[in-house]
């Protein structure tokens, strides 16, 4: 039986858990799963579906024995039982499709659009999307046999639509039997009105109940629709129960959705998964490969830097390589930082570092070596002084693109001076250890 304080070892775990992955990672895959029994001996996890028992074994196996009761062998005493999918109650779903017409013989009511740069292949994977990426694919893959419905959410520009029509495409040239249909909200809301007007809906009904496969881009825009929120859940209610395969998405979870109890529940029957925001290094492979579709020469450096400074939003990675690919073609411009700090000002989402000035050069050594800014440009030549001021020369050399003559300008000295104090820095901080260490406490003091 379920005691307290075995659920409470769950409760730890998953806190721990929570220290150690994305949270996207964390909805996904671990909040899901259920406590269904628990005593010393065993625990008994309730899991959405097969991937996400092995996930948590694949990766928290060893954590788990740290919580949970042990087995003799040295294994986690855990077992798994697959959530049922509550289906609807059979009354309350009553559908009367139409009856239909033999299929292959109608032709299609409305005609599948999508998106020919949204495949499968052109959608980078990172921690962030990994998991509805797969989760995407095994729908594809084996339409109304594994997840039904895949309820895909995430907020705006993060790649709903491109799995939705990903799997458009993967079944449409995979399943070629299969009837494939991909609408918006919108649309579906648009052919209604339409087909009440023309009195067409028995027509429109039989053509959304006959699919094989629905694809439903921003559920979101059905709320506050009563009149269609009604239809809509019949023709989803329609196609579950003959285990036709549905995916939606949407820029909320299902319970957030200001929609009737009944529809959230239906949404909620599948697999939920959350798309998050690309961490650093998948927003460069996006940057990159954005950047080869256009044929536009990205170096690793630039796209680094671009990355670091658009965030949240893969839309607006991709709006960064347009402009940038219009600028460099227009212009014949080679891609430089300072190209894109200027093309990209008002997209980039944090001012960009500024250059390290002379000025913060010179902050830096005047404090670290206690004395005062004025003294390193000037002329004194008591030993501090004169040490500090070619630490500074040194660091200047090491730290600014200038030639040494600019150098010696900004210290009224030659270029000569400025060789000469680089080569006594160098050799002094051989010797001695002091000196490196407060080398080294002003390149870390160097603010900008
Ligand atoms: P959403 O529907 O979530 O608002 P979209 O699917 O329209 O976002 O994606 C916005 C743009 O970003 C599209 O052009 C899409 O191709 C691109 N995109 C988003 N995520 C990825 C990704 N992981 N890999 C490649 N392109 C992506
Ligand atoms: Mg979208």
């Amino acid at each position: 039986m379920l005691t307290h304080s075995d659920c409470e070892s769950w409760t730890q775990f998953l806190e721990f858990a929570k220290q150690r992955c994305s949270p996207t990672a964390f909805e996904n895959w671990l909040a899901p799963i259920r406590v269904s029994e628990a005593s010393a001996e065993e625990i008994v996890l309730e899991v959405p579906n097969i991937f996400v028992q092995e996930y948590l074994l694949d990766n928290y196996k060893q954590d788990l024995c740290s919580f949970l009761p042990v087995k003799p062998n040295g294994d986690p005493a855990v077992k798994f039982v697959l959530k049922e999918p509550s289906k609807p109650q059979a009354q309350s779903v009553v559908i009367q499709a139409p009856a239909a017409a033999p299929i292959s013989e109608e032709p299609p009511l409305y005609e599948l659009k999508l998106n020919t740069l949204y495949k499968f292949d052109s959608f980078i994977e990172g921690p962030s999307n990994q998991f509805v990426k797969s989760a995407a694919i095994g729908v594809a893959t084996r339409p109304g046999r594994s997840y039904n419905p895949l309820f895909i959410h995430g907020g705006v520009g993060l790649g709903k639509t491109h799995l939705l029509h990903g799997i458009g495409h993967y079944t449409r040239e995979n399943h070629r039997k299969m009837r494939v249909q991909c609408i918006t909200t919108e649309g579906f809301i648009n052919d209604l009105v339409d087909s009440l007007r023309n009195k067409s809906v028995d027509q429109m009904k039989r053509f959304y109940r006959s699919l094989d496969i629905l694809l439903v881009d921003d559920i979101q825009f059905l709320q506050n629709r009563l009149n269609f929120e009604e239809e809509f859940c019949n023709t989803f209610e329609s196609l579950i129960n003959q285990n036709k395969q549905i995916v939606i998405t949407s820029d909320k979870p299902p319970a957030q959705l200001k929609l009737s109890e009944r529809i959230v529940a239906r949404m909620e029957w599948g697999l939920v998964a959350n798309i998050g925001v690309p961490d650093l290094e998948t927003r460069v492979a996006i940057l990159q490969h954005k950047a080869e579709q256009k044929g536009l020469r990205l170096p690793h450096k630039i796209a680094f830097f671009i990355a670091e400074h658009i965030y949240s939003n893969v839309r607006q990675l991709e709006g960064a390589i347009n402009r940038l690919s219009a600028h460099c073609r227009l212009l014949n411009l080679e891609i430089t930082e300072e190209l894109v700090e200027r093309v990209l000002r008002e997209m980039l989402q944090h001012v960009p570092r500024q250059k390290i000035s002379i000025e913060h050069i010179l902050k830096a050594v005047a404090a670290v070596f206690q004395v005062r800014v004025s003294d390193l440009k000037g002329t004194t030549r008591t030993k501090e002084i004169a040490l500090a001021r070619q630490v500074a020369m040194f660091l200047a050399k090491e730290m600014l693109s200038e030639s040494l003559m600019m150098l010696g300008a900004y210290f009224g000295k030659t270029h000569s001076t400025i060789l000469h104090a680089c080569k006594n820095v160098e050799k002094l901080a051989a010797e001695n250890e002091m000196l490196r260490r407060q080398i080294q406490m002003v390149r870390q003091n160097i603010e900008v």
